[in-house]
């Protein structure tokens, strides 16, 4: 083609790059927002707004981030961007949760490092050591997650540890003292020797781990029926550590229990011909094979509950342990495993503890917080209990009680931290009481008024509140919020004195919560009180006692938020962490949820479906990703996951997500570069556009309508794939496609092009809207080209509002029909090029059979324009048995012909009208266009 030719075709213009480069183009980006203060003026122009409140869960400021992190935060963000561009005021505020174990934990490894005794450092100045700390990795960590895009507070963000966060949570921890749900119990606990501290829920983990297990004969003293005078009742237990704390015996009242008499064993049996023993019906073959008894005779048979009255020697007897031990019923005996009787130990079990309490058993203390038994417990004293097994197995045999032992694997409780195992301890506690005030009831309330997305986390949540028991809230740690109690030594009852918490939580305010530490308690105390009368309580709270109250210091606090949250987003280990705490304190103090709606997401998993470890060297980290691909091609993979399951990550998934990048991309580059110079003179009205701009118009339109209702439900995921497919299937496949050859080659002013140009500038604005909550960046970067300027930003866009008229039902349906066609047409010419008989489909000029509707449902179209053809022929009626057909379109058969004629050299279309032996030959649409083309204005 002559070179003068050449520049009379409309080629698409622009400066957004076909490359993407990210990686480097993002902190650009990120300069420009802070420059433009891009937070502020959001706040600005929605101000008035109603308000949209996604209340951060706070993570732990104690290391680099981690995928985790960056879907949480991510996917936050997306939500927070989607609500304000719908026209809400959706401000985020971060935040960081600051105390507790894992940040004290860091020092304390620091100080064995350096062969330091923590308990030797003054505790004002251990805890500044965390409050640095932490303070060290918040400023790390605001760094990575804004580098994701997230937009929010971060000059203001909120702490857990500023003196006035303390000073609420001590005010909040007030609210219970003052309604007598707090209280102080001894209960047992999960309780970490390592760490010397009771754990919550939250801070345990369940791992495979081996234990001891043995026989244990307890003799009868006191016989509820004449069979069992001499007889043995037979426990099982994988704890024989616990043995000393024994008190009684629980057996199941309807169940059926044997007595035996022994007349065989095993060579090596501990067990004797002639002894008694009584166990379980039906267990008595398992615990006769488990204990080396080949032959036993049954003396009696009977229900548990002629077991109640009788009474057995605890087999220490005579050597400290004189007391009786009862036989006692408890439904939470089983018969799947053991001899039918549970060895209850109050101080070391949930289930024990109640049913002493239930029965009047004194709860022994028998082992200290460092895992000793304590000096009073009789032959054990000083041992420690992880390696006490065998002590009282060797006692156990020295008492003739051992009938058998052996070992088990089973799933047993591990210290997250320190993946030491636990034990249950008794030990006096804190507790809010889920049943004085109701709570447990008022909690439940409150889940069935909350909207959760996926909806299975409502039974999630209600099944943990149902069960759980009363929340012990303190620790017996250093870096945290002081439990600010005085207990009257008389009554034994927490002080309850507004007067007094004002003094407290005055004086945190200002100083911090370590003046509950360093003042004396006459401050606190004030004038009338004698401080020997009291007790100053040193344990701190939980920490999800913390992050329970952030509700209360960031929600009701700041005048830029409000209460409750419209939303708490966090993953699925929330409903015993965060939603959980919050749940309870905002019930305990407030009478319902600190939320209306809880999202939430999975665990991320990586490509093989392993959990994510550094240890196993599975881990890309978010910053790699971030510097090779660049934080859009992160987001992208959030909503290209579905979030409710578990997210799968790795370099395979990010190489997929940069494919459907590009796609992306590229849509947004070919409509920039054909919109060049477009402006409004040149728009057309709908109503004068042709049937294929309706139809794009009304696909927008069902778009608009899909974002908001999807995005209502927050399924970002559903969006992300209707967004691509459009992009991809209706978009690049076909409308543009169709449309180049106009947007190219017509002249500037024909209503056609105009038409399309029309149309691409509508799907540019929608798109590039609807794009900005997921890729930040690239909408941006897109906008920009577009829309330059220093004070401009697509994220201070809206969605937009599309006329009503775009909709037309009756056209899409139309239009379905038509594109069947054009998929065999299509069909038909990849074979034909596959086949090397045509190159590009602009040689093809097709016949196309069409049966029943079809003809007249592409009555009146280009059917050559629509399927990229140089020329089209439609037959009525059935097609030829040589024709192309597709099994899932009936009724549409294609012959393939050439285009009669000679090739255009502007347009490529092979016309009759353009002149034979000619190199330079057009044809009349071109010729046209040659003449007009605005050769002043270039
Ligand atoms: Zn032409």
């Amino acid at each position: 083609m002559a070179t003068d030719l050449k520049s009379t075709v409309y080629l698409p213009r622009t400066d957004f790059p076909m490359k993407a480069g990210l990686a480097k183009r993002e902190p650009e980006l990120l300069q420009r927002w802070a420059k433009l203060d891009l937070y502020k003026r959001l706040r600005e122009q929605s101000k008035g707004a109603e308000k949209f409140i996604l209340h951060d869960g706070p993570p732990y400021a104690n290391g680099n981030l981690h995928i985790g992190h960056a879907l949480n935060k991510i996917l936050k963000d997306v939500v927070v961007r989607s609500q304000q561009m719908t026209g809400k005021d959706a401000n985020y505020v971060p935040g960081w949760d600051c105390h507790g174990l894992p940040v004290e934990w860091k020092i304390e490894e620091k100080y064995r490092a350096k062969k330091q005794d923590k308990d030797q450092v003054p505790v004002t100045e251990f805890r500044q050591e965390c409050r640095d700390f932490a303070a060290h990795w918040i400023d790390i960590q605001r760094e990575e997650f804004k580098r994701l895009g997230v937009i929010g507070d971060w000059d203001n963000p909120y702490t857990t540890m500023t003196f006035a966060a303390e000073a609420q949570i001590v005010r909040e921890l007030g609210k219970f003292i003052m309604n007598g749900m707090l209280y102080r119990g001894a209960k047992p606990v999960m309780w970490s020797v390592v760490e010397k501290t009771a754990l919550a829920e939250a801070e345990v983990e369940y791992h495979d781990h081996t234990s001891n297990t043995i026989w244990v004969k307890f003799s009868v003293t006191a016989a509820s029926r004449p069979e069992f005078e001499d007889a043995s009742v037979v426990i099982w237990t994988t704890t024989p550590w616990t043995i000393p704390g024994n008190r009684a015996i629980a057996f199941n009242e309807d169940a059926d229990y044997v007595c035996l008499e022994i007349t065989g064993t095993e060579e090596d049996a501990a067990a004797k011909a002639g002894e008694r023993i009584i166990v379980a019906g039906p267990l008595a073959d398992q615990v006769k094979a488990d204990c080396g008894i080949t032959v036993a005779q049954e003396i009696a048979r009977f229900k548990g509950a002629d077991l109640a009255g009788t009474l057995c020697a605890h087999p220490f007897r005579g050597q400290g342990y004189e007391f009786d031990v009862p036989l006692l019923a408890a439904d939470f005996v089983e018969m799947e495993t053991g001899t039918g009787f549970v060895h209850v130990a109050p101080g070391h079990g949930a289930d024990d503890w109640e049913l002493g309490i239930a029965n009047g058993i004194t709860v022994p203390e028998t082992v200290g917080g460092d895992g000793l038994y304590f000096g009073h417990v009789p032959l054990f004293a000083g041992i420690h209990v992880f390696k006490a097994d065998m002590a009282v197995i060797e006692a156990l045999e020295d008492a003739n009680a051992l009938l058998a032992k052996g070992k088990i694997s089973h799933s047993y409780p591990h210290s997250w931290r320190s993946k030491a195992p636990l034990i249950y301890r008794n030990t006096p506690q804190w507790f809010i009481s889920m049943e004085t005030g109701d709570l447990r009831k008022t909690a439940l309330a409150a889940i069935e008024a909350t909207a959760f997305y996926p909806a299975s986390g409502r039974t999630r949540l209600r099944g943990m509140i149902e069960t759980r028991p009363d929340w012990c809230v303190s620790r017996q740690r250093a870096w945290g919020v002081p439990i600010t109690v005085f207990v009257d030594k008389k009554s034994g009852e927490p002080l309850r004195d507004e007067a007094v918490l004002a003094r407290i939580t005055d004086a945190i305010e200002a100083e911090g919560a370590d003046a509950w530490f360093t003042s004396k308690p006459e401050r606190f105390l004030g004038p009338g009180r004698d401080p020997d009368d009291f007790e100053q309580v040193s344990d701190i709270l939980d920490v999800w006692f913390d992050s329970g109250s952030t509700h209360s210091f960031v929600l009701e606090q700041r005048d830029d938020l409000q209460w409750p949250a419209s939303m708490y987003l966090e993953g699925s280990d929330q409903h015993r962490g965060w939603f959980h705490s919050s749940l309870l304190e905002s019930c305990g103090t407030r009478g319902r949820a600190p939320y209306d709606a809880v999202l939430t997401h999975g665990f991320v998993l990586d490509e093989k479906g392993d959990k994510m470890s550094k240890s196993g060297g599975n881990s890309l980290s978010p910053q790699d990703v971030i510097a090779q691909n660049g934080a859009d091609i992160l987001r992208l993979w959030v909503v290209g996951t579905d979030y409710t399951e578990e997210p799968r990550f790795g370099p395979e998934t990010i190489k997929q997500q940069t494919d459907s990048y590009r796609r992306l991309r590229n849509t947004l580059r070919f409509l920039l570069g054909n919109l060049a110079g477009f402006d409004e003179a040149e728009k057309l009205p709908e109503g004068e556009m042709p049937e294929l701009e309706r139809w794009v118009l009304h696909r927008l339109h069902t778009m608009g309508a899909m974002i908001r209702s999807a995005g209502g439900r927050f399924d970002y995921h559903q969006i992300f794939i209707e967004l691509h497919n459009f992009c991809t299937l209706e978009l690049s496949a076909f409308y543009l496609d169709i449309r180049k050859d106009t947007l190219y080659c017509d002249r500037a002013d024909s209503s056609l092009r105009r038409a399309a140009r029309t149309t691409l500038d509508h799907i540019f604005n929608c798109l590039v809207r609807w794009l900005a909550p997921i890729l930040c960046f690239t909408a941006e970067e897109a906008w920009l080209a577009r829309h330059p300027g220093e004070e401009t930003s697509v994220h201070l866009q809206q969605f937009p509002e599309l006329p009503a008229a775009w909709s037309d039902p009756a056209l899409a349906e139309k239009w379905e029909k038509i594109r069947k066609v054009r998929r065999v047409v299509t069909g038909a010419l990849e074979r034909e090029r596959a086949e090397k008989r045509i190159g590009s489909s602009l040689e093809a000029h097709p016949k196309v059979y069409l049966e029943g509707e079809l003809k007249s449902v592409m009555a009146g179209i280009d059917a050559a324009e629509i399927f990229i053809t140089s020329g089209a022929t439609l037959e009525a009626g059935t097609a030829p048995a040589d024709a192309f057909t597709l099994d899932d379109v009936p009724g549409v058969g294609v012959a393939n012909g050439r285009a009669d004629g000679e090739k255009c050299v502007r347009c490529y279309r092979i016309l009759p009208e353009v002149p034979a032996h000619a190199d330079d030959g057009i044809c009349g649409r071109c010729t046209d266009a040659v003449a007009n083309f605005p050769a002043a204005a270039e």
